[in-house]
């Protein structure tokens, strides 16, 4: 049968409705109008009558992985991330057999671990929400989304992603999201394919030479490929790469805080007064039955540097995710069914590199250390986070008492206005004005504010050729993923991993 496509823009219960019919291959929601929209394509026979939501879906390849025991070539991945898993993956559909090392534990292991984290009972620096099967992607929020359409095959990453569990979602959602309680189930798929096809994972295995991977220690060849996905938090890898010669070269990144509203506040800032308590009885909770919470994405200038939100995460949990005893790191997630009462996302500033003095390609790391220190300190106890009233911090006032917040190991009043540097203090008080101006009530005491959220990119580049995606001094290296500064996020390193896999594949 010949399938057609037919593009629709409903009302928020009319595409429900359609949606529990029909065959849909793409979606997304439209809150910028009077009314809120939603935008749906579903499949259409020829005749041009929409297709029941059980046919199959268009274009779907699921992956045929090769069985690699006996394979002639292997590849050395460091790093069981989404930059590693992925290329991992795509070396088995080459018949290739993939080596990974990871420093953290198996993702059952880790979710023990994280438990006590969330407890304040301690942090394991070798297993936690950065470092562990799955990597810092693993107990996260899931979105699956990427600025950039031009980084690589989206709907293939997406089909893996599928392949292993994922919800069809994330297959036509404009904005997918696949949920910290369902990510380590399909990360823990991922591993027994790789290994019953005859891959290699080794857990508990930090690299932190890589002398054994070449010939000789004097010999810079390398005796098999090694895709280097190590994340932005090893930074006691980044420090052995510069010791052992490997080119660096430091970059831009962001730093800030991490805010919570409530998520009603929120959804009614967001979807124009439809969801506010005004509305007629039981409209709210009809509407975002349909649609969902509200998510907001925020942007702005402060004196020549840019202030946004980012990675929003809507009904979330801030969650502690730092990777060493001395520092207090904020970052967000949320289940796949979203049901908590807050929404967070970060809100950073800009940071050039040319704001930290010095040569040092490896300098942003230890701003990055320095700020995750202050912030440790200002906590007062282990992984507790300094906290500030969000109008507190904007008029530089202490906050006498700090309302309910998602973070489990507990916060302490903190005046951020006071310790952070005035170059991200002040852009943030600035910033948030501005985007109260655009969303008046955004700007209130009624959330908080957390310190720090400092790992929302990497402050280090490890250059490579853009057409080999080897190392631009070591050739054989592979460096990829969001620790080798050319990807952020997921997807991005999801596709980067692909990439650099196929350029050794292919
Ligand atoms: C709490 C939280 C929520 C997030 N939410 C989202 C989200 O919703 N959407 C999104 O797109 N992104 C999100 N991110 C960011 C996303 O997780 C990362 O961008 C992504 O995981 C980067 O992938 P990667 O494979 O490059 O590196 P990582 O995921 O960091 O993986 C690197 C792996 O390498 C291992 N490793 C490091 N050094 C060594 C070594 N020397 N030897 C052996 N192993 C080593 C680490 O243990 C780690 O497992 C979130 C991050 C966090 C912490």
């Amino acid at each position: 049968m010949q399938t057609q496509t037919l593009q629709l823009i409903l009302s928020p219960r009319d595409a429900w409705s359609a949606e529990q019919k029909w065959r849909v291959v793409k979606r997304s929601v439209d809150a910028r109008q009077r009314e809120l929209r939603v935008h749906l394509t579903v499949l259409t026979d020829d005749k041009g009558d929409p297709i029941a939501k059980d046919a199959p879906i268009p274009l779907y390849n699921p992956p045929v992985f090769q069985d690699v025991h006996n394979a002639k070539r292997s590849v050395i991945i460091i790093g069981a991330g989404p930059a590693g898993l992925f290329a991992a993956l795509t070396l088995l559909e080459h018949g290739i057999k993939p080596i990974i090392y990871e420093r953290g534990k198996d993702v059952s292991e880790r979710k023990k671990d994280i438990a006590l984290l969330n407890r304040n009972e301690g942090l394991n620096p070798e297993s936690n929400y950065c470092f562990g099967e799955g990597g810092a992607g693993t107990f996260s929020d899931g979105k699956l989304f990427s600025r950039s359409k031009k980084r690589g095959n989206m709907q293939r990453m997406m089909e893996l992603f599928h392949y292993f569990g994922a919800s069809d979602t994330v297959l036509y959602e404009a904005h997918a999201h696949i949920g910290s309680d369902k990510l380590p189930g399909i990360i823990k798929r991922m591993r027994e394919c790789i290994i019953e096809h005859g891959g290699e994972i080794h857990f508990g295995c930090r690299v932190d030479s890589l002398r054994d991977f070449r010939f000789e220690s004097s010999d810079l060849r390398f005796k098999t490929p090694v895709i280097l996905a190590i994340g932005h938090s090893a930074h006691d890898t980044y420090r052995m790469l510069a010791e052992e010669g490997i080119a660096l070269e430091t970059k831009g990144f962001a730093m800030g805080v991490r805010i919570e509203h409530p998520q009603a506040l929120i959804n009614k800032l967001m979807y124009k007064g439809l969801t506010s308590n005004s509305s007629p009885k039981g409209k709210e909770r009809n509407l975002t039955d349909f649609v969902g919470n509200a998510s907001y994405s925020m942007v702005t200038q402060v004196d020549g540097r840019g202030v946004y939100s980012f990675c929003m995460c809507p009904d979330g949990h801030i969650v502690p995710a730092g990777s060493s005893a001395d520092s207090c790191v904020v970052n967000g997630m949320s289940a796949s069914h979203r049901n908590s009462p807050y929404a967070n996302s970060g809100m950073v500033v800009q940071i050039n590199p040319e704001d930290i003095p010095g040569d040092d390609p490896l300098r942003g790391l230890a701003f990055q250390e320095t700020l995750e220190r202050m912030a440790y300190e200002h906590g007062k106890a282990p992984n507790m986070a300094p906290c500030q009233r969000m109008k507190d911090f904007v008029e530089g006032k202490e906050s006498n008492s700090l309302p309910n917040c998602s973070y489990l190991p507990g916060v302490v009043a903190s005046r951020l206005d006071q310790w952070l540097p005035a170059h991200i203090g002040k852009r943030l008080q600035q910033g948030f004005k501005d985007f109260d101006r655009k969303y008046p009530g955004f700007l209130t005491n009624d959330a908080v504010i957390l310190g720090v959220e400092s790992r929302s990119s990497s402050a280090v580049r490890i250059p490579r050729d853009p057409e080999t995606l080897q190392s631009v001094n070591t050739p054989g290296l592979y460096p990829c993923g969001e620790g080798a500064g050319y990807a952020g996020g997921i997807t991005s390193s999801a596709l980067d991993g692909i990439n650099a896999a196929l350029k050794i594949a292919l």
